[in-house]
């Protein structure tokens, strides 16, 4: 459910016409509704406080790393969401949005010293240790600051999942976490040596899943190591389920929803008496936004192909080119009938820069405004500039308001961060 509809034939983000924003912001942008992100949060918050093994001690602290946008944020941590961090930036973007420090989990598979002394002055709530040598590191700057932070180990319960090999993360040859005895092992050692507290367990398997019973499995992994460790004497008391749960991208995908996810999370947890984490991304934003942009023109070759070329590319919304990623194509006038098949694509000169193949769509003309929908996740965060193009935009909604949230960079700002060196000058 989101709140981008058409209202007397044109496209609105809530009360207001995307016509509208395109005219004052210029296309490509992405547009953001906070009355989808605040109804995707509160449904997960209520199905979550519905189980009585999590009511009232489990926190979301969502994924930063798919929307990292200050609004976006500022958001989420007003309805009371906490910050998934993964690197020095996003806890400084996260403290920026007004989420306090106690919310913000630091997690990730490369941190350094100097992200990991940040992360400790800063006092994060807890930091998800991946792997041995982090652990070695994380001890030693522990022992430097004199500052004994809160830890959970991330396991690898080697139970993989997700909608692409790319965002697969807790199959065993995947990079991310420690294997069962090795993280048991990881558990006492820390415990022993005293620079760190360990206080519990973490996981995140993968994005976009759509089935509940990789999941269980890997909660299931979480409890018996819990008893495991409870049994050798250790304090266990948070579990952190990571995030994952995958979007209605295309018609007929039909993930889980919250409140099912919910049960099953309580079931998995019953008895155990922890508190719990929850890392969503996707879940929370993708929905949420849309990346509006312009047909530049349709380019009809000899064959009969059709070819919309649009005003946004891969280096505004990378998911297509890097994970083969769907996203519904809207023309933001209503239109009826079918033309089509339209290849749809953007100026980047790779081939790669290719949004859809073989895409159904109305007939569309040069000019017209178009959206992507479900890009409020893993868009704007992943955008770059390749092909000089100045960093798209973003807009958040509120009602019949909007307000420009990320400014599209002027070329003179673009060329400006950069310098000839001495030697190049005349
Ligand atoms: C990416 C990531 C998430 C969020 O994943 P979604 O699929 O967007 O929910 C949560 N936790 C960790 C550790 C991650 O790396």
């Amino acid at each position: 459910m989101d709140h981008f509809q058409h209202i007397d034939g044109a496209l609105h983000a809530e009360g207001v016409p995307l016509a509208d924003i395109a005219d004052t912001v210029g296309t490509p942008a992405y547009v953001y509704s906070t009355a989808t992100l605040t109804r995707h949060y509160r449904v997960l918050a209520e199905a979550l406080d519905a189980q009585a093994p999590l009511a009232g001690r489990a926190l979301i602290a969502f994924a930063v790393k798919a929307n990292s946008n200050l609004s976006v944020l500022a958001t989420l941590g007003r309805l009371g969401a906490g910050a998934d961090t993964v690197s020095e930036g996003e806890i400084r973007r996260a403290l920026a949005a007004g989420i306090p420090a106690d919310r913000i989990i630091f997690s990730g598979v490369g941190k350094t010293d100097a992200e990991l002394t940040f992360a400790l002055q800063t006092g994060v709530r807890q930091i998800n240790v991946e792997s041995g040598p982090e652990l070695d590191r994380l001890e030693r700057v522990a022992e430097a600051t004199g500052i004994r932070p809160d830890i959970a180990i991330r396991v690898n319960p080697g139970v993989g999942a997700g909608g692409h090999a790319k965002i697969t993360t807790g199959g065993g040859g995947d990079k991310f976490g420690v294997p069962v005895e090795e993280a048991l092992d990881l558990y006492a050692r820390a415990a022993r040596a005293g620079h760190v507290r360990p206080v519990g367990l973490a996981c995140h398997i993968g994005s976009q899943i759509l089935d509940l019973g990789p999941l269980r499995d890997a909660f299931a992994v979480l409890a018996d190591m819990t008893r495991r460790l409870r049994a050798d004497g250790h304090t266990v008391r948070v579990l952190d389920l990571g995030g994952g749960l995958g979007v209605p991208y295309e018609p007929g995908l039909t993930p889980p929803d919250p409140a099912t996810y919910a049960a099953m999370v309580g079931e998995a947890m019953a008895g155990l008496d922890v508190d719990t984490l929850f890392e969503p991304g996707r879940l929370l934003v993708a929905n949420a936004g849309v990346l509006l942009a312009r047909v530049i023109h349709v380019n009809v070759r000899p064959d009969g192909r059709r070819f919309l070329v649009l005003d946004a590319a891969m280096n505004d919304l990378m998911r297509p080119a890097l994970y083969d990623a769907f996203h519904p194509l809207v023309p933001v006038r209503d239109a009826a009938g079918v033309k089509g098949p339209y290849d749809v694509v953007g100026p980047v000169c790779e081939t790669g820069d290719t949004f859809a193949r073989a895409r159904t769509l109305p007939e569309l003309l040069a000019g017209d405004l178009v959206v992507f929908k479900g890009a409020g996740a893993y868009g704007a965060s992943m955008a770059s500039e390749y092909n000089s193009r100045p960093l798209v935009p973003e807009v958040l909604v509120s009602g019949d308001r909007f307000a420009v949230v990320r400014p599209r960079p002027d070329y003179d700002t673009l060329l400006g961060r950069e310098s000839r060196a001495p030697w190049l000058a005349d």
